[in-house]
């Protein structure tokens, strides 16, 4: 019998195989040093898991209304009032199981069939799943490392037509870690508005960034404000990603499609998950500075490491945890007999000769990179990239 077009028009995780290679490694006993992390690896901090405790016990442990309790509407309304300089009315806010249910809870919002969204690329892998999924078309802008994985206001122009509906914008950036600036969204902000276009803005890596300051695109004017659906969660900058709590911020009518879309498939995302991402956004950002600088040092230390390997590039990351690294050097070469004809090869490589876990960049819409993710201690980036370092100079 025929399955769903739509559900067959998805690809298959690229990176799932190299993933299940690497774990099957560490299983039989191979000391796998893995780069491949999309969370922090610290821990989430004492006072979260008291305040879900405590939710536990004093009962609340039953359904909420669809888009979350008031508390934490109210707690997002006052965190973008604080970090943003928005005003928003707990209605415009809708709570989410993670920032990826916000996004297609959106797109599913937003999109008739056909319709287009622009992604810049290299992109993270599931927006363009989403795009489809939801009945839309992904158009994708290739940005230059030269322009620090940016998309200009030209290239968004040029990509613009009469099917687009929305573009999406991701800064602090997976994979590239790129940052855009205040000048650079106020030149997409009116692009947006000129067209008429939604801007689907996630802002999950807000709080890790290492030179220059986040700025919400939804945060110029009131026509911009009006077409951005901001998209943030828990998962990131308090290390929650297991507690999947995430949220939309849009206007009144989207937000009341995104409740009704919610309410008919998930309901409410974790009761206690929700008691327990108001004590993290009501603490202040202490643990989060902390994580930061530990962050940046890593991120330092990463960088020197590979641009002092032959053949190996990167440029300067402003934000999130990643690194992608120019490989093109060694595409359509042979290394130790092994061809390597782009990312994925690569990756193999990397994997079977030095016992290192990367993440080829294919699926990230760029075959010339991979990304290696510095949320790991210390002293396995030292480890792994002696592995490397040894590896491709010796060869
Ligand atoms: N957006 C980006 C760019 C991400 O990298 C991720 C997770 O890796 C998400 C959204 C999803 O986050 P959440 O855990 O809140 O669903």
């Amino acid at each position: 019998m025929r399955l769903s077009d739509k559900a067959l028009s998805i690809s298959p995780s690229l990176t799932l195989d190299i993933t299940a290679k690497a774990n099957r490694m560490k299983k039989s006993g191979i000391n796998v040093i893995g780069f491949g992390a999309g969370e922090p690896d610290f821990d989430t901090p004492d006072y979260i898991k008291e305040a879900a405790i405590s939710a536990i016990r004093e009962g609340y442990t039953k359904y909420t209304p669809t888009s979350g309790i008031l508390e934490l509407k109210e707690a997002i309304v006052q965190k973008l009032k604080r970090d943003n300089n928005l005003s928003y009315d707990v209605s415009q806010i809708v709570v989410s199981n993670g920032a990826k249910q916000a996004i297609f809870n959106t797109l599913c919002a937003i999109l008739n069939q056909g319709d287009e969204v622009i992604i810049p690329s290299p992109y993270w892998l599931s927006y363009p799943e989403m795009v489809k999924l939801a009945g839309g078309i992904p158009v994708f802008i290739d940005t230059a490392e030269s322009n620090n994985f940016k998309i200009t206001a030209a290239q968004l122009e040029e990509a613009i037509s009469d099917k687009t509906k929305a573009i999406i914008i991701n800064s602090p950036n997976n994979p590239t870690g790129a940052v855009y600036n205040e000048d650079e969204l106020k030149n997409i902000a009116s692009l947006a508005v000129k067209y008429n276009i939604y801007v689907i803005s996630d802002e999950i890596y807000e709080k890790l960034i290492y030179s220059g300051k986040h700025v919400s695109i939804a945060s110029f004017n009131e026509g911009i404000k009006n077409l951005t659906i901001i998209i943030n969660g828990m998962s990131k900058a308090y290390s929650m990603t297991g507690w999947r709590i995430g949220y939309s911020v849009s206007n009144p009518e989207i937000a009341k499609l995104i409740n009704n879309i919610q309410s008919h498939t998930t309901s409410n995302p974790n009761t206690i998950a929700q008691y327990a991402s108001v004590a993290a956004l009501n603490q202040g950002d202490e643990t989060i500075k902390a994580m930061v600088v530990e962050f940046k040092r890593r991120r330092d230390y990463m960088l020197q490491r590979i641009n002092k390997i032959d053949g190996l590039k990167a440029i300067t990351p402003d934000g999130a945890f990643y690194i992608i690294i120019n490989i093109s050097n060694f595409i359509g070469t042979e290394i130790y007999g092994t061809k390597i004809n782009g990312s994925i090869d690569f990756a193999n490589f990397l994997l079977e000769k030095a016992k290192v876990a990367v993440i080829p960049c294919l699926p990230f819409g760029n075959d010339n990179y991979i990304r290696v993710s510095y949320a790991t201690s210390m002293s396995n980036i030292e480890e792994g990239f002696n592995r490397i370092e040894n590896l491709l100079t010796n060869f």
